[in-house]
């Protein structure tokens, strides 16, 4: 199967066996809340992650709260999320840049966000999908495993990924692709035992040898 027809493969069958709405997997109420919990969410898993934020949001309930934080308590707070020590100083920046920069109001522009501390183009683009709903690819673990199987890419890189992947998939297939792929890696391409046989999409998986 030629890599075009691949893609169009694979974009009907996750759209036939996954919602084809975009889904966020991250308990958020507005929009820096959301880029928080993204920030905390670089490796470490999206309940545990929504298990600190729960309690997190209580205690500090808006921006000029969390801007004046003190370092080392905030550490603690999200210590389960790891990486505590630069997830908690870039949380505490951002919100203060989002305060003096742009008056509490989050930017949609992909160059605002990302020069946001600790804001990565993955972290920016899920903003923008979720709260903004501008066509974007957010390229996590589960969206760069799974294309590089299917043939679809071949890169290490997420920003080589989301590039690649803008280059090839329609935009109205953007948003939805992390939310497919997610539940995709969840329950049968899983990194460490992808259960090929009884994938749908292994007719146009280039990985699969059946
Ligand atoms: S066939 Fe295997 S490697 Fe390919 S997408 Fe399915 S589970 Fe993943």
């Amino acid at each position: 199967m030629r890599k075009n027809e691949r893609i169009r493969s694979m974009l009907a069958l996750l759209d036939e066996h996954y919602p084809t709405e975009d889904k966020c997997y991250l308990y958020y109420e507005n929009e820096w809340q959301l880029l928080f919990a993204t920030i905390m969410s670089a490796q470490c898993t999206d309940e545990r992650v929504n298990t600190v934020t729960r309690e997190l949001y209580k205690k500090y309930p808006t921006l000029e709260s969390f801007a004046s934080a003190d370092l080392s308590e905030l550490e603690q707070d999200i210590r389960s999320t790891g990486f505590y020590h630069n997830k908690a100083k870039n949380i505490i920046a951002a919100a203060g840049q989002l305060l003096t920069e742009y008056n509490g109001v989050m930017p949609s522009d992909i160059d605002k966000l990302t020069a946001l501390a600790g804001v990565g183009r993955k972290t920016a683009n899920v903003v923008r999908t979720h709260i903004f709903h501008i066509p974007s690819i957010v390229v996590d673990t589960h969206v760069k495993r799974i294309t590089n199987k299917l043939g679809i890419v071949d890169s290490d890189d997420p920003v080589k990924i989301e590039f690649e992947l803008m280059r090839l998939l329609p935009k109205e297939n953007w948003g939805r692709l992390n939310t497919q792929l997610i539940a995709h890696g969840r329950s049968i391409c899983k990194a460490r035992r992808p259960d090929c046989e009884n994938c749908f999409l292994n007719v146009c998986c280039k990985s699969y040898k059946g």
